[in-house]
């Protein structure tokens, strides 16, 4: 089968990490970790596995941050025997199934669930696990790997039916295929829900940023106000489609972000904060810059939501935290989130939620290649990376993603 995999051995991970700091952009050719091979397909390595063969699946930025060599991932790699698969925003279709598999069958189309629980092992649940929230499993450091199982930029892949979910005829691959980045977005939203008259900021208009818009508006309050700071036009004009009441870019953001709360901006030079500020801030960049921003962009009692993980963040003034009262929550991928008494899968909620038209996401793809032009996928994926935010960005890419059928 055809698979796009990243070799991990040091000297193509320095090369590659050299080459992206000196150039800007991602080592594709010689001496990239990257390359697209041809090899055996995966063996079911148990009976609650499931053989997969991937229809479509999406580039994702940490997958980006993979191959930009950024951030703690060296020490990542210093750990891995064999190559990285990547991929993991899929929808696939079921082949083959072990032999204790109950809830698929071969030809269902599924979307995947990345978030492994300890059943996922074979290990006894642990607490967090035992209550849907494997993203905290503390059993991680027993976890056992199954090497060479594939994953969403593969041809075939194998995985657990506890992380698969059946996507309804209804849902067409384009849409499936965004599943998991957005069941993110609920679940960052879920994870402190807004309510009446709140005045929300997103920073980051990507996949993510415009995902929350959109599980924002699907919970319904109409009197929620929502900001969105995107660093492109085309984002900003997608940020007002799915719902947002305001976009701003990053030139005067002070003074328009005031003017939209219709608030004084106290202090002055680089300490400056929103008097009455926002009520949630999700910050979708994470870097020492949006973090400091966000919490001097709140209000007193408000909620910071760290929902990116783009750098280690320096130098911020945590004294606003203390002054203020603020709030700083955390979130990361997807679990099981409660609202109007219903607890369920992040994902599963979504999958419900676009089937009955709750939940609209529908143009948040723009970008489809077959995998063999991984190449161009990814020079379009990060086009606006380096592009200057304050011209237009070509390609106007949200999503990017391989398509199998192509
Ligand atoms: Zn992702
Ligand atoms: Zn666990």
């Amino acid at each position: 089968m055809l698979s796009l995999i990243f070799n991990t051995n040091p000297i193509n991970i320095h090369y590659a990490s050299f080459y992206n700091r000196l150039t800007n952009s991602l080592c594709l050719d010689f001496g990239s970790p990257l390359k697209l091979v041809n090899i055996s397909e995966p063996i079911i390595p148990n009976d609650r596995y499931v053989k997969l063969k991937t229809r479509m699946c999406g580039i994702c930025g940490t997958d980006l941050g993979v191959l930009g060599i950024r951030t703690s991932f060296p020490n990542t790699f210093k750990k891995r025997k064999g190559p990285i698969f990547l991929g993991h925003e899929i929808v696939a279709e079921v082949t083959e199934v072990g032999k204790a598999v109950s809830k698929f069958k071969i030809g269902d189309r599924v979307t995947i669930g990345d978030d492994k629980n300890c059943e996922t092992f074979g290990l006894e649940s642990c607490v967090f696990c035992r209550d849907g929230l494997p993203v905290l499993c503390i059993n991680k450091h027993k976890r056992e790997y199954y090497e060479n199982i594939g994953a969403g930029w593969s041809e075939y892949f194998v995985r657990h039916e506890n992380q698969l979910f059946a996507v309804p005829d209804d849902v067409d691959d384009d849409t499936a295929v965004l599943m998991e980045p957005v069941a993110a977005s609920l679940h960052a939203v879920l994870r402190s829900p807004p309510g009446e008259n709140d005045n929300i900021l997103i920073i980051g208009a990507g996949t993510i940023g415009l995902g929350i818009v959109s599980a924002i508006r699907s919970l319904g309050i109409e009197s929620i106000k929502i900001t969105v700071l995107g660093r492109h036009e085309f984002q900003r004009n997608e940020a007002h489609k799915l719902g947002a009441d305001h976009v701003v870019n990053e030139i005067s953001m002070y003074d328009k972000l005031a003017e939209i709360l219709d608030t004084p901006i106290l202090g002055e030079g680089g300490n400056q904060i929103l008097n009455k500020g926002f009520n949630y801030v999700y910050d979708c960049i994470s870097s020492t810059t949006s973090i400091d921003n966000g919490l001097r962009w709140l209000s007193p009692r408000g909620n910071l939501i760290v929902v990116g993980m783009s750098e280690t963040p320096k130098s911020i003034d945590f004294t606003l935290v203390a002054r203020r009262e603020l709030n700083i929550l955390g979130t990361h991928g997807y679990a099981h989130d409660s609202w109007e008494n219903v607890r369920q899968h992040t994902i599963a909620r979504c999958i419900d939620w676009i089937n009955n038209g709750r939940l609209k996401i529908d143009s948040l793809l723009t970008h489809k290649f077959p995998l063999s032009d991984y190449k161009n996928a990814f020079k379009v994926a990060t086009s606006h990376y380096s592009a200057n935010g304050l011209k237009p960005e070509p390609n106007k890419t949200i999503k990017v993603a391989f398509d199998y059928a192509l």
